[in-house]
């Protein structure tokens, strides 16, 4: 199990022009606009789970990602709370 990023659409103001998570995440094709429902999207499958992207979207007050535990198999656990804890991001 290791975590990776999920952006909460409800909080998210890519709307309003913030794409502060999408410049900083240092994994190409990662972290993208969705321009249909204009918000930050993870790709999950190249999330290194390295939070940067928490520290920046909080840093600026908006609290929209959340960090998520996924099986070994890629396949996002549904309850919160089992995240893996830090340092274990690369143990999946
Ligand atoms: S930093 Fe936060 S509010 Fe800004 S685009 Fe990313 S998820 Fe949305
Ligand atoms: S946790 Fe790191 S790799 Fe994953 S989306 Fe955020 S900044 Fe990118």
């Amino acid at each position: 199990m290791y975590n990776v990023a999920q952006v909460i659409d409800e909080k998210c103001v890519a709307k309003k022009g913030c794409r502060l998570c999408i410049m900083y995440c240092p994994e190409a094709n990662c972290l993208d606009l969705n321009t249909t429902k204009m918000v930050a999207e993870v790709n999950i499958g190249r999330c290194k789970g390295c939070e940067l992207c928490v520290v920046v979207c909080n840093a600026a007050k908006h609290n929209a990602i959340e960090m998520q535990a996924v099986s070994a198999t890629g396949q996002l656990m549904s309850h919160k709370g089992e995240s893996a804890g830090l340092g274990q991001a690369y143990q999946g």
